[in-house]
């Protein structure tokens, strides 16, 4: 069985003193819940403090993105060392880093790469463009992506990485996918995980929807076979909306 994960991925949004005030007004009660792993991705600046309010908690945190280097003499760059030392997740290949500063899939493999070597674990992003979705292209463009960003990697590796499949129209528009739909995109990328690897990799690797998740869909969404929970961006910012989500999650879900 594959642990349901819900991961909130906060933007560009919250001072430190916001963050450490939204995780105060969650963290109990995503305590309580025992059968979904949650991972809280706040802007660099707080993983720090927010690592420490989460010590001993049973929620995780994540980065948002990374370099794929060590060190250098790249200005205004996060390195996987320096993240291993304060978080256990990144989200890479987010639609808006490739959308806004030019991320290819060659790029992501580079990072979702280095991630893995130094312990992280990448939510690897993947959904294709409103224009693609209208011209029937969803299928391709996603068993590109994943064939991409995992281009190298060994199974071991795969299974125990995440992929959110995020088609890009339905990312803070307030248009979700419907339930249906994101299953059959993700059985299509599990179909692609085993032609690359093996049955018993596809199936371990956990595979999340995003786009426009918030309490009163998200139901829909992880009553679906091959969805394994959600990353959620703007309801992420809603302390009770956002522990609603997980404890939906675990009713459904849990076992
Ligand atoms: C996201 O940030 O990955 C996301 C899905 O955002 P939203 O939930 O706001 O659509």
């Amino acid at each position: 069985m594959r642990m349901p994960i819900i991961a909130g991925n906060w933007k560009m949004n919250t001072t430190v003193d916001e963050a450490l005030d939204l995780v105060d007004a969650m963290l109990e009660a995503l305590d309580e819940v025992e059968e979904v792993e949650v991972v809280l991705c706040p802007p660099f600046v707080s993983l720090d403090l927010l690592a420490e309010a989460l010590e001993g908690s049973s929620v995780a945190v994540g980065a948002q993105n990374m370099h794929y280097l060590d060190k250098g003499a790249y200005t205004g760059e996060i390195s996987p060392v320096m993240l291993a030392e304060l978080c256990d997740y990144v989200i890479l290949g987010h639609s808006e880093r490739r959308q806004y500063f030019g991320e290819t899939d060659e790029l992501v493999n580079k990072k979702v790469v280095a991630a893995l070597h130094h312990g992280l674990i990448p939510i690897v992003c993947v959904g294709e463009t409103l224009a693609q979705h209208d011209a029937g292209q969803t299928e391709a463009v996603v068993t590109s992506q994943v064939q991409g960003c995992l281009a190298g990697i060994e199974a071991t590796d795969v299974a125990d990485l995440v992929i959110a499949y995020e088609p890009v129209w339905a990312i803070g528009t307030g248009r979700a996918a419907s339930g249906s739909g994101a299953n059959a995109v993700i059985a299509t990328i599990r179909r692609t995980i085993a032609e690359l690897y093996d049955v018993a990799t596809a199936q371990s690797v956990r595979v999340q929807y995003g786009g426009s998740v918030n309490a009163a869909n998200i139901a829909e969404f992880v009553r679906q076979p091959e969805i394994d929970g959600a990353l959620v961006g703007g309801a992420s910012l809603k302390a009770e909306e956002f522990v609603d989500i997980v404890r939906q999650t675990a009713e459904i879900k849990g076992h």
